[in-house]
């Protein structure tokens, strides 16, 4: 028997191996162990190639068979399979993807373990020689405790999975398997929900669950854009679909855009399925993520809640997906492979003959354009439920503030007053900035010098106040001390310009002192459990105002919060990425949505220095429709998406020259296929992000009609200079080209 087998290596394609006749015979979808170069490492069989005439014994032998039985579905594997395809990604990273933590590595243990990791005598020798930056840093953590760290704790200190993987491979660490007692899920907390599930559904929620049902009922596949603006009760339909699914017989899988938003959404689904729900998010341990998946693998449970990975679950039977949020950028995985989770859910839908819906209350262009097209079944809630109405947003000229107050200014005063208002009268605020970080730049005033990532083209953000600050960079986490003197001319004079949420957390509290302020960004969340203690302290009335970056704009139902500030509406509006305003506008109209969930009718205020800007105004009135005629007309002229697609490649190369040069070539060898496949290149160009992690990048666009061909020309051009393939990304349907 020759199989086809998928191992979790970066860059590797199937690798064929022989089942010797005194081993059982494994499934599409079981594990195998097998030797590869010099290593032992588990695969997962992707076709059985039994009937082609390969000698049997010029393939290696699997050493050995670990399930007689699909330990991945047969389906989930097919999906891994157009997944890899799809997005130019080979099949060792799309498996990685599909996996659950602990299969990867070696045999299934049963126990609760942890991942701990170790340096060895050869890690302690590499820490004299030459080892990337980044590796050296992991080194010298991992010497300071020789027992070893891990794997959660070490990711927690900006060391990832795949860091510590490729310093096991260099054999400078040793992993581990440590037993330990397993957390419980992270839900008591989020428990303080109200559900009725007898509630009745309003009208307008009622006829578009009728229409949903109709669509499960028929068991055929079918995309509907659940089009409802926020606060209108989408997740109460959903939670009603899941039961309509499974009184059927079938089971659903919901996708959510943060981990965030999984406790409250697992609650709400745990009221109604009790023990029948699995989660499925990073922010699991292995361990965790472990027993969950195997929960769902048994078929224990009847709903799957998760973030973008979960569309791989192991879930039979599915009656219905729904990604809510469905416009949400965190969807698309910014590594390889480069999926959107909801483009796969629909795939999914469609190979299980389930009713697949999208949630949004600003629809992304996409799929908005294909329910106009008919494609998609479009189903609109107007209206909030109970008639609640729809926060007021006004505009603040953030101009006019500076003009009269000059350029430090956080807080304007509408935004300061409107804030005291609330305090008095014991209500709740959101304040929104998407940036995180104290200050975003140091400059010297003797010298103009900056301080800037020594690996990346972008400004070093300090965190903290006074001695104890740090300058970090967002992209690969490199820190530094802030000095008291310019590291250029010496010069004392070291200032700090523009401001993240620490410092919007610090002027709220001098704006308030009695206040009681937290803040939620990725910063604030880095302790296990922190995130559903911050939520659930807001949620409990011990918070006042929460201070955070787009995580507390997503989703949330806070009944309490009648006021939400928006400190820059535009960060994202300068940017040269041709989703800006698309992003922007959902943004604010999410954020805005968030205000004014419960009793008290709810306010926004948006501060922002492009008053006039047609996301910001259009945001204001509420009107997707409006927005959605003007971006779309952008779209078509610039030729953007939906109107055409994109392939996005970027080049990587220890110098400018060589990533420019490089670039160059694969256009010339994209050219001469242009004609044929219909194609549009763009480039080659220095990437808006120049320089990353020591690299230097360079772009190169590919816009298409014709996705198939737009990829085959790409693939082909690549196949010609097989030395590029490890240092050129392909990014299929970018969600940004930045
Ligand atoms: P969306 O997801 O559309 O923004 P939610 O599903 O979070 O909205 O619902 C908004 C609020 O309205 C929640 O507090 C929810 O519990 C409540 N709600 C939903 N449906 C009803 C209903 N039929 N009657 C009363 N309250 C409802
Ligand atoms: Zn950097």
């Amino acid at each position: 028997m020759i199989i086809h087998v998928a191992v979790p290596v970066p860059y590797l394609g199937l690798l064929t191996y022989r089942v010797p006749e005194t081993l059982p015979r494994p499934v599409v979808g079981s594990r195998v162990v097998v030797p590869l170069g010099n290593r032992i490492v588990t695969g997962i069989v992707m076709d059985d190639v039994s009937s082609a005439s390969i000698a049997d014994e010029a393939v290696k032998p699997v050493k050995e068979v670990l399930d007689v039985d699909a330990f991945v579905p047969e389906d989930v594997v097919a999906l891994a399979q157009w997944t890899a395809e799809y997005y130019a990604a080979g099949p060792g990273d799309t498996i990685t993807a599909v996996l659950p933590p602990m299969a990867r590595g070696g045999r299934q243990d049963a126990h609760k373990t942890v991942r701990v990791a170790a340096i060895t005598a050869a890690g302690l020798e590499a820490l004299t020689s030459q080892v990337a930056p980044r590796q050296l840093e992991a080194l010298q953590l991992l010497a300071g405790t020789p027992t070893g760290i891990t794997t959660p704790e070490l990711t927690s200190r900006g060391v990832g999975a795949d860091a510590i993987a490729r310093l096991a491979r260099r054999g400078f660490v040793s992993l581990r398997a440590d037993r330990v007692d397993r957390d419980p899920f992270e839900l008591a907390a989020a428990r303080a929900v109200e559900v009725d599930p007898l509630r009745r559904l309003t009208p307008e929620q009622h006829s578009a669950f009728a229409r949903l049902c109709a669509f499960v009922d028929a068991r055929r596949f079918q995309v509907a854009l659940l089009h409802g603006v926020t606060g209108s009760g989408k997740t109460e339909i959903y939670l009603r679909l899941a039961m309509r699914v499974r009184d059927g017989g079938r089971r659903t899988l919901m996708l959510v855009p943060e981990i965030a938003l999984t406790p409250v959404v697992t609650s709400l689904f745990r009221e109604a399925f009790g023990e029948r729900v699995a989660i499925q998010h990073s922010g699991l341990s292995d361990g965790e993520r472990h027993d969950q998946w195997q929960r769902i693998r048994r078929g224990d449970v009847d709903v799957v809640i998760g973030t973008r990975s979960a569309v791989f679950a192991p879930l039979g039977d599915i009656g219905a997906i729904v990604v809510d949020e469905e416009h949400d950028g965190s969807y698309k995985q910014e590594e390889s492979p480069r999926y959107h989770g909801r483009d796969v859910a629909i795939v999914r839908g469609q190979r299980a003959d389930a009713l697949v819906v999208l949630g949004s209350a600003t629809p992304s262009m996409e799929s908005y354009q294909n329910a106009m097209s008919g494609r998609y079944e479009r189903i609109v809630l107007e209206r909030r439920v109970l008639d609640r109405p729809l926060a007021a947003v006004t505009v603040v000229d953030m101009r006019e503030e500076y003009a009269d107050r000059g350029p430090d200014v956080v807080v304007s005063r509408p935004l300061a007053d409107a804030l005291s208002a609330r305090l008095d009268r014991k209500e709740q605020a959101l304040i929104l900035l998407n940036r995180r970080g104290f200050a975003t730049a140091v400059f010297c005033r003797q010298c103009a010098g900056t301080m800037d990532c020594p690996n990346c083209s972008v400004s070093l953000v300090v965190h903290g106040e006074g001695p104890s600050r740090r300058a970090r960079c967002h992209y690969c986490n490199y820190t530094m001390r802030v000095p008291a003197a310019c590291p250029k001319c010496a010069g004392p004079y070291l200032e700090q310009a523009g401001f993240g949420t620490e410092r919007v957390e610090a002027e709220v509290r001098r704006i308030c002192p009695s206040a009681r302020v937290a803040r939620l960004d990725r910063d604030a969340i880095r302790r296990k459990g922190a995130l559903t203690d911050i939520l659930s302290r807001f949620r409990a009335g011990h918070v006042d105002v929460l201070v955070g970056t787009q995580m507390i704009a997503k989703g949330h139902d806070f009944p309490r919060v009648t006021l939400v500030g928006v400190i820059s509406a535009d960060v994202g509006l300068g940017l040269a990425d041709f989703r800006a305003s698309e992003r922007t506008f959902q943004l604010l109209t999410q954020v805005a949505g968030r205000a004014g969930r419960g009793e008290e009718p709810g306010e926004a205020i948006v501060q922002t220095i492009y008053p006039g800007h047609y996301s910001i105004q259009l945001a204001r009135d509420q009107n997707y429709r409006a927005f959605f005629e003007k971006e779309i007309a952008f779209r078509q002229a610039m030729r953007y998406p939906p109107q055409l697609s994109m392939i996005n490649l970027i080049v990587r190369s220890r110098t400018f020259g060589g990533a420019m040069d490089d670039a160059g070539d694969l256009v010339q060898r994209l050219r001469s296929r242009a004609e044929t496949a219909g194609l549009r290149i763009l480039g080659p160009a220095p990437a808006p992000l120049g320089r990353l992690r020591g690299e230097y990048r360079t772009q190169v666009l590919i816009k298409g009609a014709n996705r198939r061909k737009m990829r085959e020309a790409v693939l082909e051009s690549l196949a010609s200079r097989p030395d590029l393939e490890r240092r050129v990304v392909v990014d299929v349907d970018p969600i940004s080209v930045l």
